[in-house]
Order: C-alpha cells, then sequence, then structure tokens
C-alpha cells in the first residue's frame, strides 16, 4: 500500500466492511419515516434542493457520502436517487479507488441517471501532472467522461493549492471537470477566507456542524464564501468527538429531541441546514436506516425551535472538551510544527466516534514517521494553553500512541 493510500484514509481491506459509524439503530422506526409506497418520481420530488453557489447547479440538500462498500450496495444507492439523494461524493482515496469503482458499475448499469447526479470526486494536492493521471483513473473507475466537481481533498492551508489553477481552467476546457473547488476538515475559517477573496474557486466541502458554526470567524468565513458565490457543502456534521461524551448526556439530549419528533441526529442535521448558505451535508450513509433517517430529516420542513437551538449549544459546551474543533494551526505551531496534532485527534475520533478502528490505525500509519515516534514524548503544555476547546493533548496524544500505533 503506498503512501497516498494510507494518508487518503482507508485501506481496501478496510473499505470492504462496512464503516460502522454508531447510532444506526436510533434511526429506524423514527417519526416522519419515508413512506416507501409512494410513486418514485414523486418521492425523488420530495427532496429539498439548493443552488450550489454561483455554478447554479440545483443539488439535493442530503449528498451521499461515498466512504463505504459501493460495489456491494448498489441497491442502497438506487434507493438514494429515487428518493432524490442526486449529490454523490467520492475520493480516490475512499477504498483506494473501490468506491469510485462502486459509482461507476452503478452508472454502467444505469446509464441514464449519470446527468441527474452532481458527481464529485476528490484527490491529494499533487503536482499538476500527477493530478491529471489521477483524473484520468479517476474517470475510469467511475465511467463517466466528467464529474460535475473536482477537489483538491483535505487542505489545510489555500497555499496548497496555488499551483493547480492553470490546471483546473485547462481540465473545464477539456470538459473533464464542470466546476474546481476543495475539502478541509483542518484550519477551515482561514481556507475559506482565503478561496473567498481567491475569484477562481467554484465550490468547497468542509467541516461545519453546531459545534462551530457559532464562532464568530466561521460566520465570516461562511458570509464571505456565499458572498463570492461559492457553493458549499458540508461533513462530519456529527460533530464525534474523540472522548465519547457520557451516554447519560447524549440520552438527554435524544430523548428531549424525540420529544420534537426527530432524533438528536437528525437534530444536528436540521441545525446545519437552517443556514441557507450550505447547499448540502455530506453525510456517510452504509445502510437504508441511515439513509432513511437522513431523508426523513431532509424531507422534514419542522424547523428547530429557539428552545432546539439552546439545547444543541449546551450540549456543545459541555461536551467542549471531547471535540477538536479543527484548529490545527495553534496547537501544531505550539509544539513546533513536531505533530500534527488535529490530524492524530481526526485518527482517534475514527478510533472512539465511527468505532472503526482499522481506518484509525491507516490513516494513522500515514502521518509521518518522526511524529508518531515522539508522539507520547513532546511536552504539550503550551499547545494545552492554547486550545480554544480546552483538549486534554497530552493525555489523547498518549492514548493515540498506544491504541493506534
Ligand atoms: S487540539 Fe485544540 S488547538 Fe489543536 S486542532 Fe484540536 S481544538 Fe484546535
Amino acid at each position: 500500500m503506498d503512501q497516498t493510500t494510507k494518508q487518503n484514509g482507508l485501506t481496501r481491506r478496510g473499505f470492504i466492511r462496512t464503516v460502522g459509524f454508531g447510532g444506526a439503530a436510533a434511526a429506524l422506526g423514527i417519526p416522519g419515516g419515508v413512506d416507501a409506497q409512494a410513486p418514485a418520481a414523486a418521492q425523488a420530488a420530495a427532496m429539498p434542493r439548493r443552488k450550489l453557489g454561483k455554478t447554479g447547479a440545483e443539488v439535493s440538500i442530503l449528498c451521499l457520502g461515498g466512504m463505504f462498500d459501493t460495489i456491494n450496495n448498489q441497491l442502497l444507492l438506487r434507493q438514494a436517487y429515487n428518493w432524490g439523494v442526486t449529490y454523490w461524493d467520492t475520493a480516490e482515496g475512499y477504498g483506494n479507488g473501490l468506491s469510485e469503482e462502486g459509482f461507476g458499475r452503478f452508472f454502467t448499469r444505469y446509464p441514464e441517471t449519470r446527468k441527474n447526479i452532481f458527481l464529485v470526486t476528490k484527490f491529494r494536492t499533487s503536482p499538476p501532472d500527477k493530478l491529471s493521471e489521477a483524473l484520468d483513473k479517476g474517470l475510469k473507475r467511475l465511467c463517466t467522461d466528467y464529474v460535475d466537481a473536482f477537489f483538491t481533498h483535505g487542505i489545510s492551508d489555500f497555499s496548497q493549492i496555488a499551483g493547480v489553477r492553470g490546471w483546473a481552467e485547462q481540465m473545464k476546457k477539456a470538459g473533464k471537470i464542470k466546476w474546481f473547488g476543495f475539502s478541509t476538515h483542518t484550519n477551515m475559517e482561514d481556507c475559506l477566507l482565503a478561496a473567498a477573496t481567491s475569484g477562481w474557486i467554484d465550490s468547497i466541502m468542509f467541516t461545519y456542524n453546531f459545534r462551530l458554526m457559532n464562532a464568530p470567524k466561521m460566520k465570516e468565513a461562511v458570509d464571505a464564501c456565499a458572498q463570492a458565490g461559492i457553493g458549499l457543502t458540508s461533513f462530519k456534521t456529527q460533530a464525534g468527538g474523540q472522548v465519547k461524551p457520557d451516554s447519560e448526556t447524549e440520552f438527554k439530549l435524544l430523548q428531549k429531541f424525540l420529544d420534537r419528533g426527530f432524533t438528536d441526529k437528525q437534530a444536528k442535521l436540521k441545525a446545519v441546514w437552517e443556514n441557507p448558505h450550505i447547499a448540502g451535508i455530506c453525510s456517510q450513509m452504509p445502510n437504508l436506516a441511515y439513509l432513511s433517517a437522513n431523508v426523513a430529516a431532509a424531507r422534514d420542513l419542522t424547523t428547530l425551535s429557539e428552545t432546539d437551538r439552546e439545547m444543541l449549544e449546551r450540549f456543545a459546551h459541555e461536551t467542549r472538551s471531547g471535540y477538536c474543533a479543527g484548529c490545527g494551526r495553534i496547537c501544531q505551531t505550539a509544539v513546533g510544527g513536531k505533530v500534527p496534532v488535529n490530524d492524530v485527534m481526526r485518527c482517534l475520533m475514527y478510533y472512539r466516534d465511527y468505532g472503526d478502528r482499522e481506518m484509525a490505525r491507516d490513516v494513522f500509519a500515514g502521518l509521518p514517521a518522526a511524529a508518531r515516534s515522539q508522539l507520547s514524548e513532546l511536552d504539550y503544555s503550551k499547545a494545552e494553553k492554547a486550545c480554544p476547546q480546552g483538549l486534554a493533548i497530552a493525555d489523547l496524544m498518549a492514548e493515540a500512541s498506544r491504541l493506534l500505533a
């Protein structure tokens, strides 16, 4: 397995297992569930759609994240399509190309669907010649001659894509991509603010959720992108953390929202959709329980009340020291750049919140060897002082070293 594959987060072996995001049972039998008996056209039409910034594309507000076994879940893809979930997201790194292959099989089997799907794929930052090669391979796996949007995957600084602008223009002219952008789960606000003034970014997928959305800098960044016509989609909207909140706190939240007619997970989606600048939420939905619960949430027009929002804010505040907010520049600077602290935190999130130990270990193995070897030996006192979430960084790095090495 090459380094890129590891960094992208999943091995082929790990990909084949169904991704365990936890909580699927809570999604079953939910109030407001989808009526599977309604005619197909009516079901698809019931999915709300929003304009993706200046691209003008109308996309479903619920987007299918492809970080699961798409090859062996073709019926799930079909059901997502039937329910109007027509923004599909994948990446070269998801299953080392297997996710793209699964989408490709679907398009081969149902060629008439391709024109109705807003298809996104993502590649890690590379020189333009490598990107061209990777894009061609991706298109082949996807069994299509274009993607609607191509994203550089997981940038932490806008300068990482500075050399790609000309390449993006060329690919647009060649008809291989319609729109260009990036995804980011690190230093998101800075990346968005830089994109907003760049004049050449069409769309961004970024970490955005009920924990982050009320921070003034995040609000400024989202507004700036909206003003610049950049189409925004969010991911990691459930905001699971490195430390699991105690079950009592989570259970109370669930009970309160069930009284309102939806689950806490659906409430977290609603909180994001309430910002009209977010065109869609990209969600990993590896089984029908997740898909139907999220589709029900998207179709349900009930808005959150002031009390609902306060409950989410209180929950975010009470559990903040268990969630890494992705502001990696702060802690990395504090440790002299020796350890990508927030990347290690992300591995812990895969381990704890997703419950996917193999993926956590694979991503961890892709981090620089020097960083991994000194993980439990560094002095994190400055980083802990600077961390706005108050995370116990030293303890968590020691845990990561023990659990993931
Ligand atoms: S550990 Fe703290 S400072 Fe570092 S990225 Fe996470 S929240 Fe930010």
